[in-house]
């Protein structure tokens, strides 16, 4: 019986680096610096010049970061933000929290990634963002996206949740926007040890604005003076202290991704579609994506019947979710058809050559189960 075939390996990236984990847990135990402090600070600094960005503002998850930028820039109600259809509902949810109006649309089928064409043609003067989701790990190309954007005055705001890494035009996301939300969600190719995030942005105004709005409303002349209504969202030193850890880590793992990656587009049998990659060294590979041409429900049966872990990412498009249903029956065609095609490999850097040939070998006997 060979072993199970696990979708993340979260264990065995900590065995990896465990010393040093231990070691900033005694020295934040020991500082009492759980909110806020050193770890934070540091934190906030080393994640800004990794992604190429002025300032990083630590959040308590991703979602917040988004909704924070929405905030921060004065988005809410009688503005519409233009959001991809696939992509996890807190992109949609950070809109709709916020009072403003997302406007759904299709994505490039190549790639699964917005389009700056479809992004043109669905600018109003309502228009004040555009929420560009560097899905599965994939950078948006944003320079296209502005060519079509600044010139309507209007924002890309980057969800870079999936993305810690990725780059395009040799500039790395976090850094292609007004701002960009990061999320260190366990599972994250940057995920802290329980709920985190961080928003990045050159903008000195909006980083202290939203430093502000996540920490009360707290004014910067005086602890005890609010000059907004606020919320509490910031990111424990802890977190903050383990992520500086794993950031040391994350290219080598993105390396290491994107060779499962290279293996999986190697040993895929027919029926089996990655999307395209428009720049092989700047995608992390968050998730491993396919479109397959067959019975997704027998393949995922014989996927776990082998002991192999699987997912669908996303199964249900963020306009046909109840909550978030624009009133006319909207339809967009290539983010429904994908929805029905796409299954998620095991992807992580402690994959083996020999897992993937697994893998692919089990999907290899499903075109003949068909
Ligand atoms: C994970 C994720 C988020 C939300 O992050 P949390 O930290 O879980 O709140 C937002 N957008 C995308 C695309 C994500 O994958």
């Amino acid at each position: 019986m060979s072993r199970r075939i696990s979708f993340l390996d979260l264990a065995a990236s900590h065995r990896e680096i465990r010393p040093a984990l231990d070691q900033r847990w005694c020295e934040i135990v020991e500082s009492s610096g759980f909110v806020g402090g050193a770890g934070v600070d540091n934190f906030e600094r080393d994640f800004a010049d990794y992604c190429g960005a002025a300032h990083a503002i630590g959040v308590a998850n991703g979602t917040d970061a988004l909704e924070l930028i929405l905030q921060g820039l004065g988005i809410g109600g009688g503005d519409e933000v233009i959001v991809a259809s696939n992509t996890f509902i807190a992109t949609a949810e950070a809109v709709v929290r916020c009072g403003a109006t997302p406007v759904y649309v299709d994505v490039d089928p190549a790639t699964a990634l917005l389009d700056a064409e479809i992004v043109r043609a669905a600018l109003t003067p309502h228009t004040a963002a555009v929420m560009a989701v560097h899905l599965y790990g994939q950078a948006v190309d944003v320079a296209a996206l502005r060519a079509v954007t600044d010139p309507a005055g209007v924002v890309v705001i980057e969800d870079a949740a999936q993305a810690h890494g990725a780059r395009t035009g040799g500039h790395r996301v976090g850094s292609l926007g007004v701002a960009a939300a990061f999320s260190f969600y366990p599972g994250k190719n940057l995920g802290a040890l329980g709920d985190g995030g961080a928003v990045t942005t050159d903008d000195p105004v909006l980083a202290a604005n939203i430093r502000s709005i996540a920490n009360h409303g707290r004014s910067m002349r005086s602890r005890y003076e609010h000059d907004l209504v606020g919320r509490n969202s910031r990111l424990d030193g802890l977190q903050a202290a383990l992520l500086g850890v794993k950031l040391g880590h994350l290219d080598e793992w993105n390396v290491r991704r994107r060779v499962v990656a290279g293996l999986y587009r190697e040993l895929l049998p027919d029926g089996f579609t990655p999307f395209t990659v428009t720049e092989p060294a700047g995608h992390v590979f968050h998730l491993f994506v396919v479109r397959c041409a067959m019975d997704r429900e027998l393949v995922g049966k014989t996927l776990t019947a082998a002991d192999i872990d699987w997912g669908i990412h996303y199964p249900v498009p963020c306009h046909l979710q109840a909550p978030y249903r624009p009133e006319a029956g909207l339809e967009l065609a290539v983010v429904e058809e994908l929805a029905g095609e796409i299954i998620s490999l095991p992807m992580h850097p402690h994959l083996d050559a020999a897992d993937i040939e697994r893998v692919c070998e089990v999907l290899g006997d499903v075109a003949h189960l068909a």
